[in-house]
């Protein structure tokens, strides 16, 4: 007879640093976290926010730190927060990011196609430098995960500057892939599409992809998996595969959780 076998939790007693937590994607990812097992630092800019999801989290498995990602000596302080209040570092999702206005590359302004690089590319750089860097000296198998965008490896489905920082940001997972594999490390990105949340509400132009009506067609009709409506745990849920021991042979690799999307791009009104 075989005996029953309970399973751990995915993450437990692991150390997570997550970024951009205080909304959407990020928060989805703190909740599942703690409810898998780790102990979470919440970043973000948004301190009250943050402050509250952690708060509805439990101050016991949770707490909130600021960190602007765009600002290295900040993700230097976040990551020595981490292994200074919970002893280690082992998983960091780096998810903080930006979209903003829809105009192409006519009307491109090229002050905020800046800012995007540096929240969006650079920001995930300076997280996986730190990270990274502690990781190797510590000899901590750790896992990085970063949110790309099904955008990162496609023009025309977001605006151009997002478009670039996510290209860019894909490019600095793969490479860090490579380099920190051979401390054991390992380096992923999760790629989502189509999620409800306040960045992609915010977005404005003509062309309203983010329209919640634009969702609703797409996901009863082409392009989706019938019956999905994708959501930030979804997203979450890929992002915890690639955090936890269940992928400790992928490095590299970008997971996209779209619903579908992607392969029938040719649905796209
Ligand atoms: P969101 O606006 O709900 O969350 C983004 C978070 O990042 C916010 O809490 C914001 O305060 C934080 N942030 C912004 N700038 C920051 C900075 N400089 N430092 C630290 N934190 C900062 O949006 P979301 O949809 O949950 O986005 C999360 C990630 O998912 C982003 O990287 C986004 O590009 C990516 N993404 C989202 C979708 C989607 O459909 N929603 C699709 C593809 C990729």
């Amino acid at each position: 007879m075989g005996s029953l076998t309970v399973s751990k939790p995915r993450l437990e007693g692991k150390v997570a640093i997550i970024t951009g937590a205080a909304s959407g994607i990020g928060e989805a990812a703190a909740r599942l976290f703690v409810e898998n097992g780790a102990f979470v630092v919440v970043a973000d800019v948004q301190d009250e926010l943050g402050t509250k999801v952690v708060a509805s989290i439990g101050l016991e498995k949770a707490c909130y730190k600021h960190c602007d990602v765009t600002d290295e000596k900040q993700v230097e302080e976040l990551v020595a927060f981490a292994v200074e209040r919970y002893g280690s570092l082992d998983i960091v999702y780096s998810n903080a990011g930006i979209m903003g206005p829809l105009p192409g590359i006519l009307d491109l302004d090229l002050g905020f196609f800046k800012k995007t690089m540096s929240i969006n590319a650079c920001g995930g750089a300076a997280m996986i430098k730190h990270a990274g860097r502690v990781m190797v000296e510590r000899k901590i198998r750790g896992s990085i995960v970063c949110t790309a965008s099904i955008a990162a490896a496609r023009g025309g489905v977001s605006p151009v500057a997002y478009t670039a920082s996510k290209h860019a940001l894909l490019g600095v997972v793969r490479s860090a892939s490579r380099e920190l594999g051979a401390h054991g490390i390992r380096v992923n990105s999760v790629s989502p599409f189509g999620v409800v949340t306040p960045m992609s509400l915010a977005v404005g132009g003509e062309v309203k992809i983010w329209d919640p009506k634009f969702i609703d067609m797409s996901r009863s009709g082409t392009g989706y998996l019938k019956g999905t409506y994708l959501q930030a745990k979804n997203v979450a849920e890929g992002a915890l595969f690639l955090a936890s021991d269940e992928s400790s042979c992928v490095s590299g690799h970008d997971l996209v959780v779209d619903g579908g999307y992607t392969v029938s791009c040719d649905a796209f009104p």
